[in-house]
C-alpha cells in the first residue's frame, strides 16, 4: 500500500510549488505556505488551470525538500530527477495530483 499523500503541487505565480496536504483544508482567506516558504491564499490552491500547470516551472526548492523526505523513507527513487540541468523541463510525473486526474 502506498503511503497517504502528504502534499499537493500547485502552480501559483512564480512556480509550481508543493504544499502540505493540510493546506487544502484551510479556509479560502487563510494563508497557505509551500515547503520553500512561498505563501498564497488557500483559495488559490483550489483555483488552478491546466494552462497554469504548463506555464509555471516546478519550484526546485519544493522538489528537493520532497525528494529528500521521500528518499529518507525509501518511498520512491528520485535519483534520476535530482541535479538536473535546471532547464525547467523536469515534470511531476511521479508526483501526480489526484485532483487533476
Ligand atoms: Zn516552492
Amino acid at each position: 500500500m502506498p503511503a497517504n499523500l502528504t502534499y499537493v503541487w500547485r502552480p501559483i505565480t512564480g512556480g509550481r510549488h508543493a504544499f502540505p496536504i493540510d493546506n487544502t483544508r484551510l479556509d479560502t482567506d487563510e494563508e497557505a505556505t509551500a515547503y520553500c516558504g512561498a505563501a498564497t491564499l488557500a483559495q488559490n490552491l483550489h483555483e488552478t488551470t491546466e494552462l497554469a500547470w504548463i506555464m509555471e516551472p516546478t519550484c526546485m526548492d519544493c522538489w528537493q525538500h520532497l525528494a529528500a523526505k521521500l528518499t529518507d523513507c525509501g518511498d520512491i527513487s528520485v535519483r534520476g530527477l535530482r541535479g538536473g540541468a535546471g532547464s525547467g523541463t523536469s515534470d511531476a510525473a511521479g508526483l501526480r495530483d489526484p485532483l487533476l486526474e
